[in-house]
């Protein structure tokens, strides 16, 4: 049975109900979940015993003209997948819970948040480290579960986590794919049946240039056009970057290092904003 709580007060009381030495898992998501969803609440229940979700529709990492007000919210389904999974209980805190009229404190990380989506977007990132480090006093988890298809934010968190000593352990989930390699988000549900062909173009693309990787390929400029390509031309598709990275850092790398280097892509298709990536 999975325990829902609306307030933060709610929350603090149950953790407290906890045995001291019960390891906490915490998954944050905005809801309209799926599977890559699911995999991270696995993961945190296998690491910890005990696993907690959020569904917050987080206004603070929303910019103007995005998809803030269309965001889906089938929280029926949600839940059912929550209960499924096992998840023990799932905080569902409505927006002036988490931020109180008036707040004016956010958390600003400045170096991983700059470039890719930080540069597109911004403040979303001030948005995203705002919301989980208050999560995260919130809920005080020992593990939290975040995944790859996000690799920016997973790297802005651990960064985060780190310049501030907060005494959370940072796991991530690996990216969850249809059978066709579109990575699942809760934004595939606004892509018309004909705009999916242009969707798994980004698939396609890092998929080539990790073959050229494989090959022997470790120039980045080389590895770029290779991807790039494949999306340039490609009727539906407009590409907002296709990047060689240092997978930690953000930053731009020369050549590609095995183990060290993120390929990462974002695109609108249609009207929708879709990213992904690999790690070589
Ligand atoms: P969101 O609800 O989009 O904020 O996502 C909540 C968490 O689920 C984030 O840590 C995401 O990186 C993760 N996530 C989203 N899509 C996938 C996927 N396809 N595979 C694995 N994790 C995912």
């Amino acid at each position: 049975m999975t325990l829902i709580f609306r307030t933060i007060e709610e929350v603090r009381a149950w953790r407290h109900s906890l045995p001291a030495n019960q390891t906490v898992g915490f998954v944050p998501t905005m809801g309209a979940l799926h599977a890559g969803h699911i995999s991270l609440m696995e993961l945190a229940k296998a690491r910890s015993g005990v696993a907690l979700a959020s569904i917050f529709v987080n206004p603070l990492q929303f910019g103007p003209g995005e998809d803030l007000a269309r965001y889906p919210r089938p929280l029926e389904q949600d839940l059912s997948l929550l209960q499924a999974a096992g998840v023990d209980a799932l905080f569902l805190p409505a927006v002036d819970e988490l931020y109180p009229a008036g707040a004016s404190t956010f958390v600003i990380e400045e170096s991983v948040s700059g470039p890719l989506c930080g540069a597109l977007r911004p403040g979303h990132f001030r948005g995203v480290t705002t919301v989980v480090l208050k999560l995260f006093n919130i809920v005080q988890p020992h593990i939290a579960v975040f995944g790859q298809k996000d690799a920016q934010q997973c790297a802005v968190i651990e960064r985060m986590v780190r310049d501030l000593a907060v005494p959370v352990e940072i796991i991530r989930g690996p990216i969850i794919r249809e059978a066709d390699g579109l990575a699942l988000s809760s934004r595939n549900v606004y892509l018309k049946p004909e705009e999916r062909p242009a969707a798994r173009l980004l698939f396609a693309s890092l998929t080539a240039a990790k073959q050229a990787f494989e090959a022997g390929e470790r120039n980045a400029a080389r590895l770029t056009e290779i991807a790039e390509a494949m999306l340039q031309g490609q009727p539906g598709i407009s590409l907002q970057y296709w990047d060689v990275r240092d997978a930690r850092t953000l930053q731009p790398v020369a050549a590609a290092m095995p183990g060290e280097t993120l390929f990462a892509v974002a695109a609108m298709v249609g009207t929708t904003r879709l990213i992904d990536n690999m790690t070589v």
